[in-house]
């Protein structure tokens, strides 16, 4: 998000020269810069046998399962929100998390970090903010998953990390 006015003070920024960034926004009140910056954001496909654990948000997609996502917060590492997610929207306990890579959401200037992690303990207990959370068994996800393009990208890298050797995963893989 470009800044226009300072969110501290509210007095409108000026353009400071930043050498490797060219012009930024900045408060001289404050002396603060705002750099154009995305909102980091982490996605998760836990993983248990050959289920993973899915989704509905009905605000995110109507009619398709999701994989556990949310945003970093100020203060922790994005491990830290991994499992911070997972435990507060389903109740389960992960653990040997790997990075899969990131994708870029232009239209909410959002940098999702993707990971898989492994079930470790705990039941499924939903939070408020999510409708439903089940495991999905691995050959349904894609299916499951219709209208989430970044959650399918995350499954089919999923799928090549565990060496999925069916075709079966692959049915809806349009
Ligand atoms: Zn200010």
């Amino acid at each position: 998000m470009k800044f226009k006015y300072c969110p501290l003070c509210g007095r409108e920024l000026e353009e400071k020269y930043s050498w490797d960034e060219g012009g930024v926004p900045y408060c001289a009140h404050d002396n603060i810069m705002y750099f154009d910056t995305p909102k980091p954001c982490v996605v998760v496909a836990v993983i248990k046998d050959n289920q993973i654990l899915l989704l509905k948000q009905s605000y995110i997609f109507k009619n398709s399962k999701v994989l556990v996502s949310g945003y970093v917060t100020n203060g922790e590492t994005v491990e830290e929100t991994v499992y911070r997610e997972v435990k507060e929207e389903t109740g389960i306990t992960v653990g040997n998390i790997k990075y899969l890579g990131s994708n870029y959401l232009a239209t909410k200037e959002i940098i999702m970090l993707t990971y898989m992690a492994e079930y470790l303990d705990g039941e499924i207990n939903k939070s408020s903010e999510v409708e439903w959370v089940d495991w999905s068994n691995i050959d349904d996800a894609l299916c499951e998953m219709q209208e989430d393009e970044i959650g399918k990208e995350v499954v089919r890298k999923v799928l090549k990390e565990i060496k999925y050797s069916g075709n079966k995963a692959y049915r809806c893989n349009l």
